[in-house]
């Protein structure tokens, strides 16, 4: 079977894996929004963030995380009001050093894109899609990513099989005929293995314990740096066209 399309997952895979200081993200938007309590509100936002990844885990990604606003939400935020929005903005501040593209990114998409492949994105994520479309706008990435689906879109997330399938129905591509990268063995290699879609692990994340169920899963092949990705492609698509 011929390849025909490439879906990045986003952190650790198109963005190097960072140590982020989980408290310290709500901090930022804390010390904005509320700055006499913000220690308390910090807190209680961590808490809440952690406890609807927890639920996304513990399900298997059959209940996703939501949305960010979700979050506020909860902790009765109006998410239309000035000091939120400028909350977030020092929050998204704190995140924008995390959210740069590997060096290999740009190069590794426009050869698969110049090669005909189609280019997908599927990330788990509370982020609303514009604020994942303005990190790839910055980096020029952008203009190569044929389609991208956000878990906080979906009901579901990785490693749910719902996932997979809706970017390959953005993508208009079947999941034989594709590949996964990504960085996380369950949610990603395992995820795309169960719909039948050929996988590529990123070796180079520091993934906690409890984010990994199941280690079991074994990718297809591996890319210690991102700019193989395009290399392991046009081998497996040498053999299909050979056989
Ligand atoms: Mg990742």
């Amino acid at each position: 079977m011929t390849i025909r399309g490439v879906i990045f997952d986003w952190g650790g895979t198109l963005t190097p894996w960072h140590d982020v200081d989980l408290f310290a993200q709500w901090y930022a938007y804390s010390e904005v929004y509320d700055p006499e309590h913000a220690s308390a509100l910090a807190h209680r936002l961590c808490e809440g963030d952690q406890q609807r990844w927890r639920v996304q885990r513990e399900s298997h990604g059959s209940i996703s995380t939501g949305a960010l606003d979700a979050l506020f939400l909860d902790e009765g935020i109006d998410i239309n009001g000035a000091r939120h929005l400028r909350a977030l903005g020092s929050y998204l501040d704190f995140w924008a050093p995390h959210t740069y593209a590997d060096p290999d990114a740009k190069d590794v998409l426009a050869a698969l894109r110049h090669r005909g492949y189609r280019v997908g994105v599927l990330s788990n994520t509370m982020w609303p899609r514009v604020h994942h479309q303005e990190v790839f706008a910055r980096d020029d990435l952008d203009v190569l990513i044929d389609a991208a689906v956000y878990s906080s879109e979906l009901e579901v997330a990785k490693p749910h099989a719902e996932a997979f399938r809706a970017i390959l129905t953005a993508l208009d591509v079947t999941a034989e005929e594709s590949v996964f990268v990504g960085d996380r063995l369950w949610d990603d290699v395992m995820g795309a293995q169960q719909v039948g879609m050929r996988t590529i692990w990123i070796p180079h994340s520091q993934i906690p314990a409890e984010h990994v169920p199941d280690g079991s899963a074994r990718p297809d092949a591996t890319a210690h740096r991102l700019l193989d990705v395009f290399t392991i492609v046009e081998s497996w698509q040498a053999s299909a066209v050979d056989s």
